[in-house]
């Protein structure tokens, strides 16, 4: 019998209403509420349970960074290792202004069950730091990338525990973190990060292969709910790498229409389509999608709102809540985000009929590809563009199945299917190592 030491619930405010809502949008709270509701269904056993509740090791530390005006900035940084029964810690760095330890706590849970439900030999983690990188010059970058590594370099490693790119972080920042990962070795180690530029190791198709991976089960989900894609209407929240190759790849590989995409500071709307190529040389030169000629101004609530068959959270968390979940109107809604549904909204789309393809299936493209990018750095030998997609179709394919296969099986929602699925594999893993 294993007493719970540690508090489930981090700390709320102490008044009801806000309590209410602060827990609600606690991303790691809702990524244990949503453990907890499948641990019940599989009848896991306390430890396998407080095991999976929590991350296995944590860090927090401070990293200064001298600044181009001279003065040195302090950031606060973190890499978070939740799981690695099933192989090494894997998962992504986040550079975000808004970035926690609890969103990085998470960020890397989330990982550990989307390596497991697409059947790879990886555990789970991520990392980030509190910052702003569009204020920042590329030599701030640099610095910063670099002196995240510093602080880590002791506890990574291709065999242990393996970064890739998140939000706002790009091949740039994974090769400066490369090298001076290597400079502190003293030997070659491509393997100990992923998302690199191909010249320095990287892989064919990891640039497209989050959005890429959730075009595929779009795709499959297509065919099981009878629905004809080609010309059928989509919208896209969110216009960074998931959302941008979410668009491009929905025309190229589904001819979906999009009628609506938007950013940060805003969203744009023609039901006659957008065009991806100008729609990304606009926010190139602009900096948002905002203004897009021909196009009417829409706001990112507007967008997740309108009747169009498929819909795409490709930003950040907690977009659709209990608050709008009733007024969703897509057939089927493609998380290439990590986290954008609350577990209360989930319930209220399942209800209305809405097919959700959960974001740990939907975007676990890109660390699959970040797993293939690995396979190939051990072995120095490159494969093709083409050999990519057509083993990450196959992955992206099979894993898709054995969820919606769950879900009809129990008469559960498609995010509590992945769940169990997910989580009885790493489980297993624990109680096949005699960790429970
Ligand atoms: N950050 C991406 C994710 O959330 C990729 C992780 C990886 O490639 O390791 O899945």
């Amino acid at each position: 019998m294993v007493t719970a030491v540690l508090e489930a619930r981090p700390q709320v405010a102490a008044n009801g209403d806000q309590r209410q809502a602060k827990v609600e949008l606690n991303p790691f709270a809702i990524a244990q509420q949503q453990l907890d509701e499948a641990a019940a269904l599989l009848e896991l056993d306390e430890a396998t349970h407080q095991m999976l509740r929590w991350p296995m090791r944590e860090m927090q530390f401070t990293i200064p960074v001298r600044m181009d005006d001279g003065t040195v900035k302090v950031f606060k940084g973190y890499r978070v290792q939740y799981n690695d029964a099933r192989g090494p810690a894997k998962g992504g760095l986040r550079f975000h202004p808004e970035e926690t330890i609890d969103t990085v706590r998470a960020l890397a849970a989330w990982m550990t069950w989307k390596t497991a439900v697409v059947d790879i030999p990886l555990g789970g983690g991520k990392g980030g730091v509190t910052c702003n990188p569009k204020e920042m010059s590329q030599g701030e970058l640099e610095r910063l990338s670099r002196g995240y590594i510093r602080r880590v370099a002791g506890f990574i490693g291709p065999d242990v525990d393996v970064p890739a790119p998140d939000v706002y972080t790009n091949p740039q920042v994974m090769a400066w973190m490369r090298d001076e990962y290597e400079v502190i070795v003293r030997q070659q180690a491509p393997g100990i990060i992923t998302g690199k530029p191909v010249e320095l190791g990287g892989s064919h198709g990891r640039g497209d292969a989050t959005a890429r991976g959730g075009i595929y089960t779009t795709r499959e989900a297509g065919k099981v709910l009878g629905i004809d894609l080609k010309g059928a209407t989509a919208a896209v929240q969110g216009y960074g790498n998931a959302g941008f190759f979410g668009h491009k790849l929905g025309v190229d590989l589904l001819g979906l229409k999009f009628v609506a995409a938007s950013d940060s500071k805003g969203g744009v709307y023609n039901p006659d389509g957008l065009d991806y190529r100008a729609l990304s040389e606009w926010k190139a030169k602009t900096g948002s999608v905002v203004n897009f000629p021909g196009a009417k101004f829409i706001t990112n609530e507007e967008l997740l709102e309108l009747p169009v068959t498929v819909l795409m959270p490709s930003a950040l968390e907690n977009v659709i809540t209990a608050a709008n979940a009733g007024r969703i109107k897509a057939r089927i809604v493609t998380e290439l985000a990590n986290g954008p549904t609350t577990p209360e909204a989930d319930k209220i789309l399942h209800e209305n009929g809405v097919y959700v393809i959960p974001d740990f299936l939907c975007n676990a493209g890109g660390v699959t590809v970040s797993y293939f990018e690995q396979v190939q750095n051990a072995y120095n030998f490159y494969w093709t563009e083409e050999e990519v997609h057509q083993r990450l179709d196959a992955k992206m394919t099979t894993a898709f199945h054995a969820v919606h296969e769950m879900a009809q099986r129990m008469g559960v929602h498609n995010r509590l299917a992945a769940y169990l699925v997910a989580v009885e594999r790493v489980a297993r893993a624990m109680k096949l190592r005699g960790w429970v």
